[in-house]
């Protein structure tokens, strides 16, 4: 049978573009009326929207996951040489919070299908110098979060999970991110809801949540969150070397409308996902294992594994195949521990966690934003279908 030329999209499909809707643009224009867009009621709003919808406590905003990772890892009080366990699949930001709250990350390899950290190697690389796991849900797939609760108590160990992929995840009926003594939520453009930057520590633990407030904010007393209030100027003390971390009410502006649409995105995407699990199978691709018994996959990512030896191409030869076609795609991730800053500083090197490098050399992202039309999706469809013949 003679190949078909594969058909080129008309404009190039962008990978994670956000669906912004007519609620957010007029809240953002209100914000800036209002006289009042740097940190203010909107961004408390949020936080109390944000905080009942994953039942907890406390829900704090700042201007990204990575400033909430980094403050979570410093309320724990890390002293040098302390290690805190996480995956080498994950984004950079996550080693990065680790080093910059002054303690050493130790990588230990996830699970092949998954994608997520495997807990029996991280019993194993447990030491008198372990304070804490960093579990990352991987594309919105819950880690084992039993196995890793008993783990942590077992060892007396904190647990802060990276919730960038996962705002709708639940595993066994508990949301991500309230399972130990932090969770950082993501609103990146490319997340699930996005206030363009900005992110959140959710805890159950006010004295906790006190320290985080002080430490994104300068390190200013907590009063200081309202010292230009109506009741009056306050004074400040300064309590501790703080940073500059807080969200604006206008990224708030967007979140407080893209929350209440969190469950209609949600479905959405899971339409996609289904869609691209049909319409893939038999082809020279990994696709994702069925999301868990009793859990929530909050399908932030699409990652087919391609394979690459079944089909004599490489996934960056298929990437930009697929460039060509006008389908953007994105690459989740080259695992961490084949970066040369790590590899400098920690001493990882390749061979190390053999089940990252596999889904490295294989990984690719489609899209699968909300946003997507029906239309949208059948070419991303032909265009996989016609690269990976
Ligand atoms: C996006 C992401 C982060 C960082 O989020 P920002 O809000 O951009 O700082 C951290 N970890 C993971 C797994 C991510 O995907």
């Amino acid at each position: 049978m003679k190949a078909q030329t594969p058909k080129i999209r008309k404009d190039f499909l962008v990978f994670g573009s956000p669906l912004i809707e007519e609620a957010e643009i007029q809240e953002v224009v209100d914000t800036l009326r209002s006289g009042w867009i740097g940190t203010g009621p909107k961004v408390k709003k949020f936080e109390e929207m944000v905080g009942k919808y994953k039942g907890v406590k406390h829900a704090v905003a700042v201007n990204s996951a990575t400033a909430a990772l980094h403050l979570s890892l410093l309320a724990l009080d890390l002293k040098p040489g302390d290690e805190v366990i996480t995956t080498p699949m994950t984004f950079c930001a996550t080693l990065n919070a680790i080093l910059h709250a002054g303690a050493r990350p130790v990588m230990v390899d996830c699970d092949r299908q998954t994608q997520n950290i495997d807990p029996e190697l991280v019993a194993k690389k447990i030491t008198k110098k372990t304070r804490a796991i960093l579990p990352v849900h991987f594309a919105g797939r819950s880690c084992d979060m039993d196995a890793l609760t008993a783990i942590a108590k077992k060892h007396k160990l904190a647990l802060v999970e990276d919730c960038a992929h996962a705002v709708e995840t639940e595993y066994h009926g508990k949301k991500a991110g309230t399972f130990g003594e932090f969770g950082a939520l993501s609103f990146y453009v490319t997340k699930n809801i996005t206030t363009a930057e900005g992110g959140m520590v959710l805890t159950n633990d006010s004295e906790y949540a006190d320290k985080i407030k002080i430490l994104a904010l300068h390190g200013m007393s907590k009063d200081a969150w309202k010292r230009f209030s109506d009741d009056g100027y306050k004074h400040y003390e300064v309590v501790y070397a703080g940073f500059k971390y807080n969200m604006t009410d206008m990224a708030a502006a967007l979140g407080i409308h893209q929350l209440p649409r969190v469950d209609r995105y949600w479905k959405r995407r899971e339409v996609l996902w289904n869609r691209y699990m049909e319409a893939f199978s038999g082809l020279p691709a990994f696709l994702p294992p069925a999301p868990e018994k009793d859990t929530r996959h909050a399908y932030h990512l699409f990652t087919p594994h391609i394979d690459v030896d079944r089909l004599g191409k490489s996934r960056d030869q298929v990437l930009n195949e697929l460039t060509k076609l006008n389908i953007g795609t994105g690459v989740h991730y080259i695992a961490c521990h084949l970066q040369p800053y790590y590899r400098k500083l920690l001493g990882c090197k390749p061979g190390d966690f053999p089940n990252a490098e596999f889904i490295s050399e294989r990984t690719l992202s489609l899209p699968l934003s909300p946003k997507l039309t029906d239309e949208d999706a059948a070419d991303v469809i032909d265009a996989v279908r016609a690269v990976l013949r």
